[in-house]
């Protein structure tokens, strides 16, 4: 509930709302900012009584509160009649004085605020509306301002901080990130190169090329850097909403513009557009398939290197904890820069969710097609494991501001183990399945496919709805949709969700993940190769979920060992 501040000595010519500052927004224990319409030593000094007004009322700033002066109340020519159920508190009707503001709550009673407006004639509905639409409006400009004076403080705060050493190393220090790094894309050569059209084994060794340079060639280089390019200038295309993401150290917020599933959408229709005009890119995608890989293997190492010497300029505050170790190698590997963006480009928001996710729906219609071409059908398992996937990606699009709370964007810098797992790994491994039923078609029983339809449903249920209930209480806590579920307090004001699926088990999104990965094999039968994918999957998933635990242990300390007790299941519930 708001609560009332009265503001001692209100001789107008002192008065703090009036003279000196319209807004002030508490960031932590110790920061309140000011917004000034005055010079600023004078708001200092008022800035220090307000602080000490504030902590004789006790308010807690860390609860998540902002202070916010109403300027109708503090400009009563404008508000002569104060707010029903409050008194004015001073004489003259002057009323300076300071409301404490919950976030989400207050806003969202004022936004709903259209529907307790009574009015008889159609004109004063029209008047209503007006009256509301302006208030929505001030509320929104009051929330842009409130981030730009955050951001610019933060900015200036920052800037002269040394960036501190990371002393605890993951996936096995530098020796393990010199391993994987070498080691992932001879996988990826491995499994792609064991699994064709002759045979699909993992216990024979592949037939690897005499000479390595024919898995290169300028075509397929070409091919890939259009791809890039294309899917860059689809990024800048202003549709789509700009968000927020969370905040950062600095308590500084960047903007991201959400247009993935336009993205999505106009990749496909050209796609389309070239199959209609018989370019021949069905062709000529499948039999470059492993050129076009080699590129994208390169262009991950390139990135990377650029990625690790760019960070060297910027800010600490723009750097993840991670990958400043000092160790070249393990700091390549891991990343350091948070958000690394040329202009407002942000490329591991880039990188994440465009070259590499559409470019695996497009690697799986070239196999359709190819299989179409071939055979004059669409066979049912390819088909079926091609929607399924499509599925995914355009889930992952349209839902594209979820990311923003997701590790990778908010936890780990941007370096080779995203690039590569993005921009080659992602694309080129996980298209394995409908490459191996283009050529290996099971005829599956129609049960047995709707069985495999059935739990890839189940599991994206479990999965979208797990993500959407994060997302939404991570963006606003009092989300409408979030209100019967129970959550713990932590010490940063952060809150941890404990009902509904996030009381099941720790990670119930992973668990709707592993579920759909092991709906696209199946389909593929007894050939073990297929199986790479949910086999690596549920490796990599227990090991993050170990690495988000430690990393929220650290957040959140007792308070998310009480979320672990009351929440002993990691993945799976009553399993593990
Ligand atoms: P999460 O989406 O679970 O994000 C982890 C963060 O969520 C934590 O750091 C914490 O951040 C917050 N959080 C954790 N528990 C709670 C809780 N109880 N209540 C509120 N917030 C909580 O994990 P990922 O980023 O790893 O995964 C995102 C999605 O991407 C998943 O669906 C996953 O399956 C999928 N994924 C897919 C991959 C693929 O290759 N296909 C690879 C990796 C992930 P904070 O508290 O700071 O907000």
């Amino acid at each position: 509930m708001p609560k009332r501040v009265d503001w001692p000595n209100a001789d107008p010519a002192n008065d703090v709302n009036h003279q000196c500052c319209s807004l002030f927004i508490i960031t932590s224990d110790t920061t309140c900012v000011l917004l000034t319409t005055q010079q600023p030593p004078r708001c200092q000094h008022q800035l220090e009584r307000l602080s000490r007004l504030l902590q004789r009322a006790g308010v807690n700033p860390a609860a998540g509160a902002e202070v916010v002066v109403d300027p109708q109340e503090s400009h009563p020519a404008q508000h002569p009649s104060p707010p029903p159920g409050q008194s004015p508190s001073h004489p003259q009707g002057r009323s300076p004085s300071l409301r404490l503001e919950h976030h989400g709550h207050e806003k969202e009673q004022l936004l709903s605020k259209k529907e307790i407006v009574v009015t008889p004639t159609r004109q004063s509905t029209r008047i209503a509306d007006i009256v509301d639409h302006e208030k929505k409006v001030s509320l929104r400009s009051a929330e842009q301002l409130k981030t730009e004076v955050r951001n610019n403080m933060a900015d200036r705060k920052e800037k002269a901080k040394p960036a501190p050493k990371t002393r605890e190393t993951e996936f096995g220090g530098p020796v393990g990130a010199l391993f994987i790094t070498l080691s992932l894309p001879l996988v990826m050569y491995y499994i792609n190169l064991a699994c064709t059209k002759a045979k699909c084994s993992i216990l024979e060794l592949p037939k690897m090329p005499k000479n390595p340079w024919i898995l290169f060639d300028m075509e397929a280089t070409l091919l890939f850097f259009g791809w890039l390019a294309f899917q860059a200038v689809l990024a800048l295309v202003p549709i789509g909403r700009v968000v927020d993401g969370q905040p950062l150290q600095s308590g500084k917020r960047l903007k991201y513009r959400c247009n993935g599933f336009f993205a999505f959408v106009a990749s496909v229709i050209a796609f389309g557009i070239c199959v209609y005009f018989n370019v021949p890119l069905v062709k000529m995608v499948h039999a470059k398939f492993y050129r076009i890989m080699t590129s994208a293997i390169l262009f991950s190492f390139i990135l990377s290197i650029f990625l690790y010497i760019k960070e060297r300029a910027v800010a600490a505050s723009q750097l993840a904890p991670g990958g400043n170790t000092g160790n070249a190698l393990y700091d390549f590997f891991i990343g350091h820069e948070l958000n690394p963006r040329i202009g407002s480009f942000d490329l591991k928001f880039f990188c994440e969710l465009r070259p590499g996710l559409i470019g695996w729906v497009i690697l799986n219609f070239v196999f359709v097609l190819k299989a179409y071409q071939d055979t004059g059908a669409f066979p049912p398992a390819l088909t079926l494991v091609v929607a399924f996937q499509t599925l995914y990606v355009g889930d992952a699009l349209w839902f594209e501001d979820a990311i923003l709370t997701t590790m990778d964007i908010i936890h780990d810098g941007f370096g080779f183990m995203l690039a590569f797992g993005d921009l080659a790994w992602v694309p080129f491994l996980y298209c394995l399945q409908p490459r191996f039923l283009l050529d290996n078609d099971p005829k599956l029983a129609w049960y047995s496919l709707a069985g495999i339809a059935l739990l890839n449903v189940f599991g994206y249920m479990i999965f979208r709805r797990a993500n959407s209930q994060k997302n939404d209480f991570r963006k606003n806590p009092f989300h409408p949709s979030l209100a019967d579920l129970e959550s713990i307090p932590t010490s940063s004001g952060k809150r941890l969700l404990v009902g509904g699926l996030w009381g099941m088990c720790r990670k119930p999104n992973y668990l709707g993940d592993l579920m759909m990965a092991l709906a696209w094999s199946l389909p593929c039968g007894l050939t073990l190769i297929p199986y790479f994918y949910p086999v690596y999957f549920a490796v990599l998933l227990v090991h993050r979920e170990r690495r988000d635990g430690a990393q929220c242990q650290k957040k959140y300390g007792s308070s998310w060992n009480r979320y672990c007790e009351r929440v002993p299941y990691r993945i799976i519930p009553y399993v593990y």
